[in-house]
């Protein structure tokens, strides 16, 4: 059976990153920037200070406590043409340019707050609260790569280099089949036998969190022929997810239909609980997941395969996968002698270290055991985990806060 590295690089190696677009700034958060941004101007453009308070030379004060003159006030955005002189101070607000002649500034709580005269406390070393020019950024500085998704941060540097509109990656879309004569959609009444689709909007909520269109294209029946149609539809999309089908059962017909269509299928199992029936398959020029159709199996397969996959598409060239971090098992988590174990786990950080909780239900079928879940407790072929183990854990998202 093929090992979940060989499977995630294989997956790698079909897909490229995509088109790129370009988007205001406003609407650029969670894209992945697919350009390389320069500064346009020095930041900070000139010296200035970095507190409320009196710019002075540090020669004036230094046998302080000293009584100087103001003899002007600059507030931020007002730069004056004074130049500081000798024995003298001026009165200056935080972001406000330095005045020439002047190398040092004494924060206000280090004085009387005097506005005619002013008593300073106490020496300061010269360049004491300057923030100097373009120490932040200087003009023709690289300021961000392409491959990068935007964040908060990056959106301040964006606006900085005066980006109203930035270029990113396209975000790719994924038709989702949740196949299975067995489903009904949402809101319907099941009857004996049947279960609600509940792959298909899982799957949907984790194509957008990754930041990609999901287009769910609803229930396949069990047949050769639907689902060939189904699939040949879902190729309009850029990358086809489906759900169910590909076990060795006799209505799974997932991996057939995608042969009588003309793809090439790359791998169909991996080394892994849950999960093992998963098919990566190209089909023209669109790549296929056909991943199982437990519920559980389908949300850990998407974490390994699919969420990087559309990040590649993006345009992301780093942190495609999620961070692995060490934590220690509160409960123990059996291994399989073949495959291995990715176990939901609640990642909680308590006094610097953190602990992995396995969920209680391990069962691939149960929805429940995916609700608190923050981290998949990895243990390797043929191992088992005791309690206290030091395991590695793959974060899906922020660890919580112990009680
Ligand atoms: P399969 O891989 O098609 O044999 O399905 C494995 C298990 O997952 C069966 O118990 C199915 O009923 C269940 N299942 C398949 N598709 C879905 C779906 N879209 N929503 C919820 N459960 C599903
Ligand atoms: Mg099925």
């Amino acid at each position: 059976m093929l090992q979940v590295e060989e499977a995630q690089a294989r997956v790698m190696d079909e897909v490229a990153a995509g088109a790129v677009e370009s988007v205001p700034l406003d609407e650029s958060l969670g894209r992945v920037l697919r350009e390389s941004v320069t500064a346009t101007h020095d930041l900070p453009a000139a010296d200035n200070s970095a507190m409320d308070g009196y710019a002075v030379r540090a020669e004036d004060i230094a046998s302080a406590p000293v009584t100087l003159p103001v003899i002007a006030d600059i507030p931020a955005g007002h730069p004056t043409k004074l130049r500081l002189e000798p024995g003298s101070a001026m009165r200056i607000m935080t972001g406000a340019f330095v005045p020439d002649g002047a190398d040092t500034v004494v924060q206000v709580e280090l004085t009387d707050a005097g506005l005619e005269r002013v008593t300073i406390a106490q020496a300061l070393p010269r360049g004491a609260s300057i923030r100097r020019r373009a120490e932040d950024m200087r003009a023709g500085d690289v300021v961000l790569r392409g491959g990068v998704a935007i964040g908060p941060a990056e959106i301040a540097i964006l606006a900085s280099a005066g980006r109203s509109r930035v270029q990113v990656g396209r975000r790719p879309t994924v038709a989702i089949l949740s196949t299975g004569d067995e489903l009904i959609e949402v809101g319907e009444t099941p009857s004996p036998g049947q279960i609600v689709n509940t792959n298909g909007p899982l799957l949907a909520a984790l194509v957008r969190e990754v930041g990609a269109i999901a287009r769910p294209l609803g229930i396949v029946r069990d047949t050769r022929e639907a689902t060939i149609a189904a699939f040949e539809a879902a190729i309009e999309s850029d990358f086809v997810i489906s759900s169910g089908g590909v076990s060795v059962g006799a209505y799974d017909f997932v991996k057939e239909a995608l042969e009588a269509l003309g793809a090439e299928t790359k791998f169909w199992r991996v080394a892994m609980k849950p999960g093992k029936p998963v098919v990566l398959s190209r089909l023209r020029d669109r790549v296929v997941f056909g991943l199982p159709g437990n519920p559980v199996s389908s949300f850990v397969s998407f974490h390994l395969f699919v969420a990087p996959a559309l990040r590649k598409a993006m345009g992301q060239e780093a942190r495609l996968y999620a961070p692995t971090v060490r934590a220690r098992l509160t409960a123990a988590v059996r291994g399989a002698a073949e495959r291995r174990v990715y176990a939901r786990v609640q990642v909680t950080a308590r006094d610097g270290e953190l602990f992995a909780t396995p969920l209680t239900s391990q069962s691939s079928g149960a929805l429940t055991s995916m609700l608190t879940a923050n981290g998949l407790a990895v243990v390797r072929e043929g191992e088992h985990a005791d309690a206290g183990a030091d395991v590695p854990v793959i974060l899906l998202a922020v660890p919580t806060l112990a009680p």
